[in-house]
């Protein structure tokens, strides 16, 4: 059985081994969830909504612990893990009440009833990137379960701690073994089997688009079902008419944040030309101002990179990058061990620089003036993506016409929040299929089956 060393990203310093599963033990688990999805659907809604309660306060009251693990294993600020373990809590919380609601209807039909139930697939596969390893989970996670799947999830490689230490909290809880699974190991194996494995009815995937693209093809052999969350590269719109203090004082936490490993990072900040001189003057004291420093101290606005290999690539967008990128300026960083990686402003000279186009997923920015609304959105929509946005602007038409303008699955206006457990979460275009979280969630985890029921005796029918 192979190992993985899980290593600290802001010390290089390795905190645990995990064994990684091989085909054998992934088949073994699976075949363990089947087996357990029977059971599992006949427990009674409201016996299913307290179990899922009772893993929520699980979570809960070892919120602190789980986030001192993210900030071991992730580089988390401790700030960002501490809302993350939360997150799970309350996802687990909002998801614990469907049980009791997942209703079907009752449509009318000529001589009789006719209803719908929504039924579970049976055992749903996730697979958890690296960037938040707990809240990606449990958007997956909450809502299978509450739908009466059993659920088998492969962390990322890198940062498998929260999500073995959530399997262990789902025991404690009460779920019964078989029916919430977590296995460690390597995407090539365990990822792979749960595309080909036929007891796998679902994948729910998050990360990289070559990754989503093969397993969408995978899943095609079995036509078997797929949500798929694959980054995004948005925009963070600036027209002239914005509060431009707020605007540039809060567009480095639109991006950076993570550490710019974040699907939903405004990578791309478009500001209208009028004002663009303007708005950097008042970029770069806040972008210089972002706290860069040991995650686990209170404080920290911004850790390291995940890996050597994240920050390579990172850096192949500025320091090696082919075409000319102009680095307008950028933040501190610490030096020495970890991987750290300074918050960047640049400025590309076309739409076509790989830096304006591909997902960079660190704390690199690129900006861009617009001349009018139309070519903001021009500009916005020129990316294969599609997941995010932010539109500034105080003129509440404009707002509405570029927030339908934009092809992307989450905007805000006048903010850069994109994730509430409560509505629903997802990209257009090549950012993926399907939306997690939201009332509608429970949708991606059921199949709807209708059900006509006579009302003719037999003899009639004859
Ligand atoms: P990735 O390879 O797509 O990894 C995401 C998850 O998929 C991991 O659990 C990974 O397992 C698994 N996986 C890998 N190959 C697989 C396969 N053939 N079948 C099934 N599962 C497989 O992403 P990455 O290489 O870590 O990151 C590369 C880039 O992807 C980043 O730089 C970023 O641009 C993008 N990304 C986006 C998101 C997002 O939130 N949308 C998240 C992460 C990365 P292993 O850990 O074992 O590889
Ligand atoms: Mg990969």
């Amino acid at each position: 059985m192979s190992v993985h060393q899980v290593v600290n990203p802001a010390t290089e310093a390795v905190v645990a081994e995990v064994p990684l599963a091989d085909v054998e033990q992934t088949d073994a688990a699976i075949e363990a969830a089947e087996a357990a999805g029977p059971a599992w659907r006949a427990v009674a809604p409201a016996d299913r909504g307290r179990l899922l309660r009772r893993f929520s306060e699980q979570v809960d009251a070892h919120s602190e612990e789980l986030a001192q693990l993210e900030v071991a294993n992730s580089g988390h600020t401790i700030g960002n893990a501490r809302w993350e373990a939360g997150n799970v809590r309350d996802v687990l919380a909002y998801y614990s009440a469907a049980p009791e609601r997942l209703f079907g209807r009752q449509i009318p039909v000529a001589d009789g009833l006719d209803v719908t139930f929504k039924e579970p697939l049976g055992t749903v596969g996730i697979i958890v990137p690296w960037n938040f390893p707990m809240p990606i989970a449990g958007w997956g996670f909450a809502p299978a379960l509450a739908a009466g799947n059993t659920v088998v999830l492969k962390p990322a490689e890198l940062t498998p701690l929260t999500a073995i230490r959530l399997g262990e909290l789902a025991l404690e809880a009460g779920i019964p073994e078989g029916v919430f699974t977590v296995i460690p190991g390597k995407g090539s194996v365990v990822g792979e089997r749960f595309v080909t494995h036929p007891s796998v009815r679902k994948v729910c995937f998050t990360g990289s688009t070559a990754v989503g693209q093969r397993i969408m093809r995978g899943a095609a052999d079995q036509v078997k079902r797929i949500t798929l969350e694959l980054g995004g590269k948005s925009a963070n719109i600036v027209f002239d008419d914005s509060d431009l203090e707020t605007a540039a004082a809060t567009a480095p936490y639109g991006v950076f944040d993570n550490a710019g490993q974040d699907c939903c990072a405004r990578s791309r900040i478009l500001v209208q030309r009028s004002v663009f001189d303007r708005f950097m003057e008042l970029l770069e004291p806040a972008v210089k101002g972002v706290v860069v420093s040991d995650p686990g101290a209170e404080g920290t606005e911004m850790g390291p990179l995940i890996s050597a290999g994240q920050r390579e690539t990172v850096r192949s967008y500025v320091e090696e990058a082919t075409e000319d990128v102009d680095v307008a300026f950028r933040g501190e960083a610490p030096t020495g061990d970890g991987y750290w990686y300074p918050a960047t402003v640049v400025l590309p000279r076309a739409t076509t620089d790989r830096v304006w186009q591909e997902e960079v997923f660190g704390p690199v920015v690129a900006v861009m003036p617009f001349d009018d609304e139309a070519d903001a959105v021009a500009k916005a929509n020129d990316t294969a993506y599609g997941l995010s946005g932010s539109i500034w602007t105080r003129d509440v038409g404009r707002a509405l016409r570029v927030a339908r303008g934009v092809e992307a699955g989450n905007l805000s206006v006048n903010s850069h929040s994109s994730v509430r457990y409560s509505t629903p979460f997802g990209g257009f275009k090549q950012s993926g299929i399907g939306r997690e979280l939201g009332p509608d969630a429970l949708d991606a985890f059921t199949d709807v089956k209708n059900v006509f029921i006579s009302s003719r005796s037999i003899s009639t029918l004859n």
